[in-house]
């Protein structure tokens, strides 16, 4: 079995953006977890000839077959909060490596220091990402995800393909 690499983060942060990138149309499984919709995609991928499984968590919301991303970044319930939070627990449990993604346009919110708290509790490798940081401001502004005491975050554009092969050769990295 290759070593399993979980994206985690609130909805709208942009992780099947990149997960899509990195997987296209190689897409393998989709997994029923009990009481989830479909909520978490793996596909075999790999960088500089190490090869990985990536997981994309969160892509329907709970029961109702809504794409998450659709509940937009302000109106999130806290049926979706304990949702996040649970796919953070399954990937501090089965993961190898753990992409923590944060939205580097909105800045941290309570729901990115909510996942933080918990990601902080696990000894695996965290890898910061600040997705959305497509010019020079945003890249700047990525610094304060400092702050949420997981290291110094990777700013990436995935729209942009901005930072993404840093993001890449720091999860080979913890393989
Ligand atoms: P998810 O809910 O975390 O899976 O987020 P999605 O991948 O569905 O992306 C949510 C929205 O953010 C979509 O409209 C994406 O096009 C957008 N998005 C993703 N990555 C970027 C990026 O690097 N820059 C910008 N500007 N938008 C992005
Ligand atoms: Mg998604």
């Amino acid at each position: 079995m290759k070593p399993l690499v979980a994206i985690v983060g609130r909805p709208n942060v942009g992780k099947s953006t990149f997960f899509n990138r990195m997987i296209g149309e190689r897409l393998a499984i989709v997994e029923d977890m009990p009481g989830t919709t479909r909520d978490r995609l793996y596909g075999d991928t790999d960088w500089n000839g190490r090869e990985f499984t990536l997981i994309d968590t969160g892509g329907l919301e709970l029961g109702t077959g809504v794409p998450v991303g659709q509940v937009g970044l302000h109106g999130q319930s806290g049926d979706l909060m304990d949702h996040v939070m649970a796919q953070a627990q399954l990937a501090i449990e089965e993961a190898d490596v753990i992409v923590f993604m944060v939205d580097a346009r909105s800045g941290i919110t309570s729901a990115d220091e909510d996942v933080a708290h918990q990601l902080r509790q696990t000894r695996k490798p965290v890898i910061v990402a600040a997705n959305k940081a497509d010019n020079k401001d945003r890249r700047m502004d990525a610094v304060e995800f400092y702050t949420l005491g997981l290291g110094e975050p990777i700013v990436i554009s995935s729209i942009q393909g901005i930072g993404t092969g840093d993001l890449l050769d720091r999860i080979v990295e913890e393989l």
